[in-house]
């Protein structure tokens, strides 16, 4: 805006110079064009009135002519009777004191013979022919007058001649003169005048004409002759302004200034150099060279400076209001354009500040869902506990830790006892809340350098650093099964739960995490096994079993292509005749590397390791064959064949066993399949119906030590079960141990109330097979009678003899409870 307003005073500035200038010049050039108009004019005028002077003469001296014709001509014709002499006489009076032209001008007469009659100024020449009468410059003056008369044919004419002036003969002086011839005296009047005088008469006219112009108010006009003497009266502001006119130095002026015969155009200023007076001045000269004149006009600069002047201050005024304006714009201009960038400046300020928080936000947002995404990648979403991840870098510290200190690492796998029921019993939810207890227990615990994890589900894992030896660790892992030994209250509920403790210790147990946590593993598997509620430490005898494990399962794979898995039989017999009723078959393992293994061994591997479905199918197909070589041999004996439960909940078994029993051509019916009942507590919904179409195909089905379960009697009703086995430790207790006993003797009675036969195993007295006999069990199964035994060597025992094919209804007898 400044820059602006520079510019526009800048412009303006120059501008208003230029329009000054411009002014002046206009002014200047109007000034020179009135001046030199008005110069010229009178100069025009000088000029047509000196020409029209020989002319005026000429008309001024042909009407005296004529005049003074007609007074010659009236005495002549009124004085024609008197005698010629008298008549002449009488004219010449008359004529000769006519005067005229300031007593300048007479009448002459002439004979045409060239003898002068009258001569009012020089009688002399009266009388005298003056045919011969020559100028200075050798003009026969009556001659030449009288010819050009005889030439005209008015007899009248101008001629011209020099003559001295009266009173002045040295110098001769034009003249022009006019006769006319009177023929009645053969005479010729005439007169003759000065043209100087006339001119001088022209100029002197003009000086009065001069004396009256005027130029117009702020112009001066004057006219000098070539001595500087002003001819004219001057204005009274010119003679007071001027009083150089008189000096030769004017003639010098002129010289200097060279002007010419004709004319002089100068508007110098000052023109007369005499600038101490009258600097100020522009004039316009030109000469009237045939009368000596100079005439002049010019204005005074001052007055044109003063008009300029006057014309600035006006331009002047009018700029400093433009300027006002132009200011009092820009300054408009300005505050809005402030008031508008203030605006702006604030919109986008709060723009930004919206921004800038949004940013914050979303920075604040990044950073919190970051540390969450962090948090979440290390811990455990339900309890809020450090994950497997960061446990494991826990322990990788805390071993580095202990090392340094020359101290041990416990690493403690804490799984909680019966978790699974609890969920059972009292809902998901309550289960939630106690894990969520736990965790809070746990964490209690902790020291700033140790960590518990959520290893998932119902495991815990604690990294003790810094431990002094197994006895710590052990007053450790005690204070970690203490601290949830108190029931915990969940909506009304009191929940008391008890855990396992798995214990590996750094370094004796292993030096990396991997190892620790699956060595604690180890040891918590075990103690789950066996006792539950119990803290077990790793130690070699456990590390040698898993080896052993680890070679087992691996032997047990090429077991089955080797075939060395054998099926035995053991009998079950009826209580009081001991007559062979039933048998069960069991797999043999005799492996070429490791000797015998027992069933428990390999089945629980095959089990982990997924053998069990092969394995499984070997058997039942085994023992199909050996049913259907009986059956061949007409022997209707009905065969137990125990049945994993991961087979039973495995897709397809139905068909699967229905397709063997259909190839071979098995009768079902002789086919009861065991099961142990701890399976179904967890499992019941998806072997319910497994259990019915079994039955629906005429299988029995067996629940297999039964009595160490949960709940056993209270699913007996909800499941198709044909057949109880009383575990073998109530067998084997019942007769020390009345509580047993007791057990014994409900399961009978549920049987008996439900038609499901009771098969007592493990009997291995007399005592216990009269007991249970008394008892009312249907079947007995031990050592007492049979140990398991090759199929071989069970047909030479018992179906060596003549054999009799069972009708249905027998073989329904058989069967089913007596
Ligand atoms: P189980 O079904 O309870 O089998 C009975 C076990 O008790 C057998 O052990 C048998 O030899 C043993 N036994 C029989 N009478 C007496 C006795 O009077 N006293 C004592 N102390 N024991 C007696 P075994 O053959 O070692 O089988 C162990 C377990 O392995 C079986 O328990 C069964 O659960 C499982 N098993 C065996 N064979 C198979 C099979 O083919 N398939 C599946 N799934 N499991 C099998
Ligand atoms: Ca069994
Ligand atoms: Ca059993």
């Amino acid at each position: 805006m400044l820059l602006l307003v520079l510019i526009i005073l800048r412009e303006n500035h120059q501008r208003t110079l230029d329009v000054i200038e411009s002014v002046r010049t206009d002014y200047i050039t109007s000034q020179k064009t009135y001046v030199t108009r008005q110069v010229d004019a009178v100069l025009n005028q000088l000029w047509y009135e000196k020409n029209r002077t020989e002319e005026r003469l000429r008309n001024d001296i042909r009407d005296r002519v004529k005049q003074a014709h007609t007074i010659v001509e009236s005495l002549y014709y009124s004085n024609q009777h008197k005698p010629r002499q008298e008549i002449v006489e009488l004219i010449r009076q008359a004529i000769d004191p006519l005067r005229f032209n300031d007593g300048r001008g007479y009448f002459f007469i002439y004979t045409l013979d060239g003898t002068n009659v009258l001569h009012p100024i020089n009688e002399d020449l009266e009388g005298r022919n003056l045919l011969e009468l020559q100028d200075s410059k050798g003009n026969y003056i009556v001659r030449n007058m009288l010819s050009r008369i005889e030439q005209n044919d008015d007899g009248s004419a101008f001629y011209r001649w020099w003559f001295v002036k009266p009173g002045n003969a040295e110098r001769e002086f034009e003249k022009i003169g006019f006769a006319k011839r009177f023929s009645p005296l053969n005479w010729v009047i005439g007169t003759g005048e000065y043209i100087d005088d006339v001119e001088r008469d022209t100029q002197q006219r003009m000086k009065e004409w001069l004396e009256g112009y005027r130029m117009e108010t702020n112009g001066y006009f004057f006219a000098v002759d070539q001595h500087g003497n002003n001819i004219v009266r001057l204005a009274k502001r010119w003679s007071n302004t001027s009083p150089l006119m008189t000096s030769t130095l004017f003639n010098a002026e002129l010289k200097e200034l060279s002007l010419s015969e004709a004319e002089l155009v100068s508007y110098t200023s000052p023109y007369w150099s005499n600038a101490k007076h009258d600097p100020q001045k522009m004039s316009y000269i030109r000469r009237m060279p045939d009368w000596g004149w100079v005439i002049g006009g010019g204005v005074f600069m001052a007055e044109v400076e003063h008009y300029i002047a006057d014309q600035i201050t006006e331009l002047k005024a009018q700029n400093v209001i433009e300027l006002t304006k132009v200011l009092g714009l820009c300054s408009l201009l300005a505050a809005i354009l402030l008031f508008l960038s203030l605006i702006l400046s604030r919109y986008i300020q709060r723009r930004f500040k919206v921004l800038h928080r949004r940013i914050d936000a979303d920075f604040s947002q990044l950073k919190e869902s970051k540390q969450l995404l962090a948090h979440q990648a290390e811990h455990d979403g339900f309890t809020g506990l450090p994950n497997r991840a960061l446990l494991e870098k826990k322990i990788l510290q805390g071993i580095e830790l202990s090392r340094v200190n020359q101290k041990q690492l416990a690493v403690m796998f804490v799984d909680l006892d019966n978790f699974k029921k609890v969920n059972d019993q009292y809902g998901h939810k309550i289960g939630d809340a106690l894990l969520a207890g736990v965790a809070d227990r746990f964490s209690h615990l902790l020291r700033s350098e140790d960590t518990v994890a959520r290893f998932g589900g119902d495991e815990f894992v604690f990294c003790f650093p810094l431990v002094d030896g197994l006895d710590h660790a052990e007053y450790l892992a005690e204070r970690v099964r203490h601290s949830i030994s108190g029931a915990f209250s969940f909506d009304g509920a009191m929940i008391t739960t008890d855990c396992s403790v798995g214990v590996a210790m750094y370094p004796s147990d292993g030096d990396s995490v991997d190892q620790l946590i699956s060595n604690a593993d180890i040891v918590l598997y075990r103690a789950k096994s066996g006792h539950k509620g119990k803290v077990r430490f790793y130690d070699e005898r456990i590390s040698q079993q898993i080896q052993y494990d680890f070679l087992v399962e691996d032997e047990l794979k090429q077991a089955l292509e080797r075939s060395e898995i054998e099926v035995y039989y053991q009998p079950q017999v009826h209580p009081r005749t001991g007559e062979l009723v039933s048998m069960e078959a069991l797999c043999r393992w005799n492996s070429q590397k490791l000797g015998f293994v027992s069933p428990e061994k390999f089945i629980a591997l095959a089990e982990q390791s997924g053998l069990i479905f092969a394995l499984g199918e070997y058997v039942f197909r085994r023992a199909c064959l050996d049913i259907k070589t009986l059956q061949q041999r007409g022997e209707h004996v009905t065969v137990s064949i125990n049945i994993s439960p991961k087979q039973v909940l495995q897709r397809g078994f139905v068909t699967d066993v229905y397709c063997i029993v259909n190839e071979l051509d098995v009768d079902c019916r002789l086919i009861t399949l065991e099961v142990t009942e701890n399976v179904f507590m967890e499992e019941l919904d998806r072997v319910k119906p497994v259990f019915k179409d079994l039955r629906e195909l005429g299988f029995g089905i067996s629940l297999d030590d039964f009595g160490t379960g949960y709940s056993s009697l209270s699913y007996l009703n909800a499941l198709p079960i044909t057949e109880i086995k009383i575990d073998r430790t109530f067998v084997d207790k019942m007769l020390s141990s009345s509580r047993s006993e007791n057990l014994v003797r409900s399961i009978i009675a549920i049987g008996q109330s439900n038609r499901i036969l009771v098969v007592a195993e493990g009997v291995e007295t007399s005592e216990q097979q009269i007991r249970l006999h008394n008892l009312g069990v249907t079947r007995l199964q031990g050592y007492l009678f049979s140990p398991p035994i090759p199929f071989d060597i069970l047909q030479e025992r018992y179906f060596s003899h003549q054999s009799t094919d069972l009708s249905d209804w027998e073989l329904e007898e058989k069967v089913k409870v007596p």
